[in-house]
């Protein structure tokens, strides 16, 4: 974690009670209500403000996003990915000149401290759509073997028009994850953005449309996904659905392009990763510290989250006191403060949810650290981070994912133990392995099934590495020139000359 900038001087409050936001969705180059006229309240756990009426929008508004994407297809295709390139590069700078707005917006719909939004979020979110904006116009098609008479053409088309859900627990870095490569490849998108986090995306639409983009390229549509969301994903003129989300409505996704049109899909699920801390680790600190991170971070509202700690017997004890110590440093403060520390979860009642956990927890095992609501402004979203041991490996709290700051402390004996535990879930999105033995690190990432295996680090994660999950942590993957196979297909052209 970067945590260079964001002076807790810095009037964040003032800037926060001055700020104008639209709710408004974005559609065709230009905000619109829904057709209804109906909105619904967006409120900032922070606080409990409401930061803005948002377009409560409809299967008919749908229709409209999904027109206008429709229409800006055949242009933004043909444009060429040097355009396209450039376009996106311009969009990056001027989230650069709006950073710190974006920052405040993202920090007062999600809850995330400033400290985080304007050193992580933000800079992350511009990275990447760099990093694909610079990748638009560096690929090249294939011209594989055939007989001879013949030449064949082997380019990568776009889909379409390409439909993203997104969730609320980093909801610009997400969206540009998805946005960034269908765009960059030729694709129109139609962004539905988690109910609870509109309002950095519906400006990013905004600067888009500031930054040239043709009308209809990018639409954000705001809605729930009951209604939006599930009309996106039965939709017939939708190409491909890339979403990030729950294992749960990612089956519905599925039944969904079954019984449309076979829209291509990528899904990025639930997670319930493990860490290993095997006792020849050479810096125990270190590691505990990038456990409680791992474990910690954005209240533990992460997907790969190393919500399992497994510590090898001979030095949980040692390992268990450094825990301790450095998850105090993810106690929640005020987080338009600028200060370390942990922000608001996503809403009061994800926090009682949270909190149902640790009492089950509680009950059955012991609480080593937290566990206590916190009140911050008037706000209950706010908890400790908290630390279980003593539960039974097939206890709820090792396999189910909590999706906030909660982590379970587990021993093991041996390396097989390690890796049946840790491999003992449905999900399969991260693990992290701690030793200095060069051979055991290889030999356990190898065995363990997740899309990414962090070696002495955790939920390590670029732009340049392929990032989503085995087994009912979905499939196709975010990140990297490997997401560009959820926005294209290949297309063969066979010229026969002889
Ligand atoms: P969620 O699945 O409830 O919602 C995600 C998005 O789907 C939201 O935009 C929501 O409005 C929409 N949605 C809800 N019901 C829908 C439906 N029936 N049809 C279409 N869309 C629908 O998940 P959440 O509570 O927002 O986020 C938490 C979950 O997301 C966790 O399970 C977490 O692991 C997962 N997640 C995964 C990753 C990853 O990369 N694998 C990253 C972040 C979060």
């Amino acid at each position: 974690m970067n945590t260079t900038s964001a002076a807790p001087t810095f009037d964040w409050r003032g800037r926060a009670d001055a700020l104008a936001v639209d709710g408004r969705a974005f559609l065709g180059g230009r905000r619109a209500a829904a057709g209804t006229g109906l909105t619904r309240p967006t409120i900032s756990p922070i606080d409990g403000r409401v930061l803005a009426e948002l377009a409560a929008c409809g299967a008919h508004d749908v229709d409209i996003a999904v027109a206008a994407a429709r229409r800006a297809f055949p242009e933004w295709s043909r444009l060429g990915a040097e355009k396209r390139k450039e376009l996106l590069l311009a969009l990056a700078a001027l989230m650069e000149q709006h950073a710190d707005e974006l920052a405040l917006l993202e920090t007062l719909d999600s809850g995330k401290p400033i400290l985080q939004t304007t050193t992580v979020d933000v800079p992350g979110a511009i990275s990447t759509l760099r990093w694909y904006a610079e990748a638009a116009d560096k690929q090249n098609g294939e011209l594989p073997a055939v007989p001879p008479g013949a030449t064949a053409l082997v380019t990568r088309e776009p889909l379409g028009v390409v439909a993203a859900i997104v969730p609320w627990n980093f909801p610009l870095e997400i969206a540009v994850w998805k946005l960034a490569p269908a765009l960059a490849s030729g694709n129109t998108v139609v962004l539905k953005p988690a109910e609870q986090t509109s309002l950095s995306v519906l400006r990013l639409a905004e600067l888009a449309a500031e930054a040239g983009f043709p009308d209809g390229v990018l639409n954000i549509i705001t809605g729930t996904g009951r209604e939006v969301g599930a009309a996106l994903a039965h939709h017939m003129d939708v190409d491909a659905l890339a979403f990030t989300g729950s294992t749960a409505v990612s089956r519905t996704l599925l039944e969904a392009s079954g019984r449309s049109n076979l829209k291509r899909l990528s899904l990025e699920a639930g997670g319930k990763s493990s860490n290993i801390i095997f006792a020849d680790t050479a810096d125990l600190p270190e590691a505990a510290a990038k456990a409680a991170f791992g474990a910690f971070y954005n209240q533990g509202q992460v997907c790969s989250a190393n919500s399992r700690i497994l510590v090898q017997r001979d030095i949980h004890d040692e390992f268990a006191a450094l825990l301790v110590d450095a998850a105090a440093g993810y106690r929640p403060a005020d987080p338009l403060a600028g200060l370390e520390g942990n922000g608001a979860l996503i809403s009061s009642a994800h926090a009682n949810d949270v909190e149902g956990w640790i009492r089950r927890g509680r009950a059955d095992g012991e609480v080593l650290f937290g566990g206590e609501r916190r009140e911050i402004r008037g706000s209950d979203a706010y908890l400790e981070p908290t630390l279980l041991g003593g539960l039974g490996s097939d206890h709820d709290v090792h396999r189910d994912e909590i999706f906030g700051p909660v982590a379970v402390l587990h021993p093991f004996d041996s390396e097989e133990e390690a890796v049946r535990l840790a491999n003992a879930t449905d999900y399969g999105l991260a693990a992290s392995v701690w030793t200095s033995n060069l051979s055991r690190g290889h030999r356990v990432a190898g065995e363990l099934l997740a899309g990414t295996v962090s070696v002495n680090t955790v939920d390590a994660l670029g732009n340049t590495t392929p990032f989503g999950g085995f087994k009912q942590s979905g499939f196709g993957r975010d990140l990297s020139l490997h997401a560009f196979d959820n926005y294209t297909a290949p297309k063969t052209t066979w010229i026969q000359f002889g």
